[in-house]
């Protein structure tokens, strides 16, 4: 299968699972992960019409930012402090912001740069140790915190649960769902938390199930990760 057949297929997929919990295919954004693939693989993508990307290592996405600047960019992988300038000159959007002090040299960067970086709160709602992220209880704080940053524009939150079979995963899905509504009830001021970034290849379905509103798809994309 070629990409553009995949990303046919997926975007099928997203809107079968959409339909299927009442919601509309369109709230759905598809970022397709092109870790570890060479540029020629995202100009594919490109003349297969689609033009969201994800990264998650700064070096490894350069050669392709760089190439295909017009795409929009999410850094999704874990951000060094240190690699937020390049960050912010690469990338549309930093799903992982997962503490204060990576945000505010993110918000510096931005500033120095002259734009607004859109950002999504990284949480670990597995609670797993080796996992970035923050605790569901440290979410509010940290997002009182960015929203006095007056160059980073929070979009939502984003996940990455344990690695589990899809049915297993969606209580995990469940609890970032329920995290942003309680989150909203509690009026954070000057915070957006509409978009939900949780899904990947095996389980993105289930996700659109529990609310995700931005899936971050890669093997059933680009085939597996040599
Ligand atoms: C690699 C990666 C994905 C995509 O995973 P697939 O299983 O290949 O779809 C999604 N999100 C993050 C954070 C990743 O690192």
């Amino acid at each position: 299968m070629s990409v553009s057949e995949n990303l046919e297929a997926v975007r099928n997929r997203i809107a079968e699972a959409a339909r299927r919990a009442g919601r509309d295919p369109d709230g759905i954004t598809l970022v397709a992960v092109t870790k570890t693939f060479p540029a020629s693989v995202v100009e594919e993508a490109v003349a297969a019409g689609h033009t969201v990307f994800g990264e998650n290592y700064i070096q490894d996405a350069l050669s392709k930012t760089t190439q295909i600047p017009d795409a929009t960019w999410h850094f999704i992988g874990h951000l060094q402090t240190n690699k937020a300038k390049t960050a912010v000159e690469h990338f549309d959007v930093v799903q992982t912001v997962d503490s204060e002090r990576l945000a505010k040299e993110l918000n510096k960067r931005a500033k120095n740069a002259n734009k607004t970086l859109d950002v999504f709160v990284q949480v670990n709602v597995g609670g797993e140790e080796q996992k970035s992220g923050v605790e569901p209880d440290e979410v509010e704080p940290l997002l009182r915190r960015i929203a006095e940053m007056g160059n980073l524009r929070v979009k939502g939150l984003m996940t990455m649960p344990p690695f589990l079979e899809p049915e297993e995963v969606r209580p995990y899905f469940k609890r970032l769902r329920e995290l942003r509504d309680a989150l909203t009830g509690t009026g954070v001021d000057g915070v957006d938390l509409s978009e939900l970034s949780m899904g990947m290849s095996g389980d993105f379905e289930v996700a659109i199930e529990e609310g995700a509103t931005v899936v971050r798809v890669g093997t059933a994309i680009f085939g597996a990760r040599g």
